[in-house]
């Protein structure tokens, strides 16, 4: 088994990538380090590098390289190194076990760069795994196997690299040296703890220095390393990260580095690593990034990369990252804005077929639309399930705790329960248990809501919930409407149906089941309106492309595969409306038609407006229609950039490439009036 260990790599803009990959269950404080030197020429695109590796353990242990690599060079300790065996892209060395300590594992290799491709998009720049090399930038991704590594193995690390003059070069860690001459750049980093594999980026880089004082009085650099194209917007980024890591400092404990550094990237990507985060140009012009994805990245310093997930038993660390930095922005916007967010979540959740409700521990990294609808957003709903639960003040206490004794430890989400369960003084294996290990959902409904008539009194309601077998336990809020106004009240749901009775202080008018939407749930789907989005990542979506052959066919192919990242399931138009979520793209004409044949008429809100239209309809069995329908050939082919960006509304107007109008159709909560 290999595990070319990457860090978290993240989509800067929201939903539109991937992460690479994560695999593997590095161990705890390994006793690994490697001794780096590299000399880069992005012009002739070769690496040319040099790597002791020191190990103190007595264990067996696997050498990994590319094999698109030129070994010159490999010994362990002072013997010729073995046969090696070929891994994929990989080769690889057995080192077998040895009780005399510490090991040594000296190698020297070169080999040719790819050229840099800045034609690719973020899903690809990430799926390639390939070094890159150009004068507008190097990447060297740690899973491309560009430095020899220990397989599986956490190790800590010193590299020095040589660049030509003119250009700047960073890893994750500590700039411990720097200096240029005419002969060129040179700089040596160090990462002391344990850490889980290198990139390296370079690039003809203008750097700007900031130094700021952490928590507990020692200084952090922050830099950015930027091309000219956006050197202007050196000094807002550097005071957005100052202002992140002041946030985090303080609600979770000292930041765990000594700098913090923004790339730029010639390819339009988002990745965050430990220490730094790579963002393409394009990216960094968008002026959301600052306000959110850039804070996640940094707080990916500790949950992520400070404290390493457990990969095995299920990557908490994003469903963490994502609660409390992207919902957190959301709640200190406003009610309405954290409100929001989470019906977004459960509408995206409600857009899954069954195969793809995977459970939280077998989520290891975002690969596609699914994973991260479960691997993000479920957690970090059951994160804001749990501090309801505990309170605000027990869940920051459990999390500094956590902090303080993870911290560069792999950990996995039975370590977070431990820690909850040690702050709040409670058992939460049920809590735990049923979130995590159960895929999908409880589906719960308002059955019965009647006004209880006592004696000389009317404030007593008595309401009836259910759901589906096997029960989850859970608390459900309810509202009641009453002639004063409204009143929150949770019930402990445990079993498939329960009566509950509720006391007001107030005549009750009506009940409203989750009006907030707190409870991760499905969505009844009066709850969940349709969203294109729907018909993008269900797999079982079947599709109708109306233009039969030609130049038009040919764009709606192209526009059906940017949208759902697969081969799409196509069926004659001719065909009865199947039984399954449905996507139908075509010309004006040919979408009236096939409207008029199955008895469907446009919405009254999006007719005749625009050089396109994308929406959605429930049909009468339940299942979620999307039409794509565009004017001519150009309206067509400019819906490929822009629409898969819009998967959370029900309908879109567009001109040209432009959305000059989008929404999502009203929805109704769980409600009962009474009488
Ligand atoms: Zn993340």
């Amino acid at each position: 088994m290999f595990f070319p260990a990457a860090f978290a790599a993240e989509a800067a803009e929201s939903g539109s990538g991937q992460e690479a990959s994560h695999v593997g269950s590095p161990v705890v404080d390994s006793p690994l380090r490697y001794d780096i030197s590299v000399h880069i020429d992005p012009v002739e695109r070769t690496l040319r590098g040099r790597s002791v590796i020191t190990a103190n353990t007595r264990e067996e242990l696997t050498l990994v390289i590319g094999r698109r690599f030129e070994v010159l060079k490999a010994r362990v300790d002072d013997e010729q190194i073995g046969s090696s065996a070929t891994v994929g892209a990989m080769r690889a060395w057995r080192i077998p076990g040895e009780e005399k300590l510490p090991r040594r594992i000296e190698i020297e290799w070169r080999g040719e760069l790819s050229p840099l491709d800045t034609s690719l998009d973020h899903r690809q720049t990430l799926g390639q795994n390939e070094p890159v090399s150009g004068e507008s930038g190097t990447f060297l991704p740690d899973s491309s196997g560009w430095y020899p590594y220990l397989a599986g193995e956490l190790a800590s690390y010193d590299l020095s690299m040589e660049l030509p003059a003119g250009q700047r070069g960073l890893v994750a860690g500590r700039l411990m040296e720097e200096s240029e001459s005419s002969q060129g750049y040179r700089a040596r980093f160090e990462f002391p703890a344990p850490t889980g594999g290198i990139d390296l980026m370079a690039g003809p880089y203008i750097v700007e220095t900031r130094t700021i004082r952490s928590a507990g009085g020692k200084p952090i650099v922050l830099r950015t390393y930027f091309h000219r194209e956006v050197a202007d917007l050196a000094g807002e980024y550097l005071d957005s990260v100052k202002g992140y890591i002041d946030l985090y400092e303080s609600w979770i404990g000292a930041y765990p580095f000594t700098e913090f550094s923004i790339v730029s990237s010639p390819t339009p990507t988002g990745f965050g690593m430990p220490t730094l985060t790579y963002l393409g140009l394009e990216v960094l012009r968008l002026p959301f990034i600052r306000a959110t994805s850039l804070g996640h990245e940094v707080l990916h310093n500790w949950w992520g990369n400070g404290v390493y997930p457990d990969y095995a038993k299920g990557n908490w660390s994003e469903g963490l990252t994502t609660f409390m930095a992207d919902y957190a922005y959301k709640e200190r916007e406003s009610d309405a804005a954290a409100r929001e967010m989470r019906q977004g979540w459960l509408r995206d959740f409600a857009a899954l077929s069954p195969s793809q409700y995977a459970p939280l521990t077998s989520f290891t990294s975002r690969t596609h639309g699914a994973s991260q609808i479960v691997g993000y957003n479920k957690a970090a709903m059951v994160f804001l399930m749990l501090r309801d639960l505990l309170g605000r003040e027990t869940f920051d206490r459990a999390l500094q705790a956590f902090w303080r004794e993870q911290r560069f430890r792999v950990a996995s989400w039975e370590d977070l329960q431990r820690a909850f369960e040690a702050a709040s003084g409670r058992n939460l294996h049920a809590f735990f248990d049923q979130w995590l290990t159960r895929p999908g959902a409880p589906a719960v409904r308002l059955t019965e809501a009647v006004r209880v008539k006592a004696e000389g009194e009317n404030r007593h309601v008595s309401v009836t919930l259910e759901q589906t077998e096997p029960a989850y336990r859970l608390r459900v809020p309810i509202a009641v409407r009453t002639q004063q106004g409204e009143e929150i009240r949770t019930v402990d749901l445990e079993n498939t149906r329960q009566v509950f009775s509720i006391e007001t202080d107030a005549l009750p008018l009506e009940v409203i089941l989750d009006p907030d939407l707190r409870l991760f749930r499905h969505l009844m789907p009066q709850e969940a309106t349709p969203i294109l989005r729907q018909v993008m990542v269900n797999k079982t979506t079947v599709t109708v492309l109306l233009p039969e052959s030609g130049p038009v066919r040919d764009a709606a192919e192209v526009l059906v595969t940017k949208l759902q990242h697969r081969a799409p399931k196509l069926i004659p138009g001719t065909d009865n409306m199947p039984a399954a979520p449905a996507l139908v793209i075509g010309l004006q004409d040919q979408v009236d038609a096939w409207l008029a044949r199955h008895e469907l008429r446009r919405p009254e809100d999006i007719k005749g407006k625009g050089s396109a239209q994308a929406w959605t309809t429930r049909l009468p069995d339940g299942t979620t229609l999307a039409v794509v329908s565009a004017r001519d050939i150009e309206s067509l082919a400019a819906l490929t950039r822009p629409l898969p960006h819009y998967g959370r509304q029900s309908y879109v107007v567009f001109e040209g490439a432009k959305a000059v109008s989008k929404g999502t159709w009203p929805t109704r909560p769980q409600a009962v009036k009474l009488d």
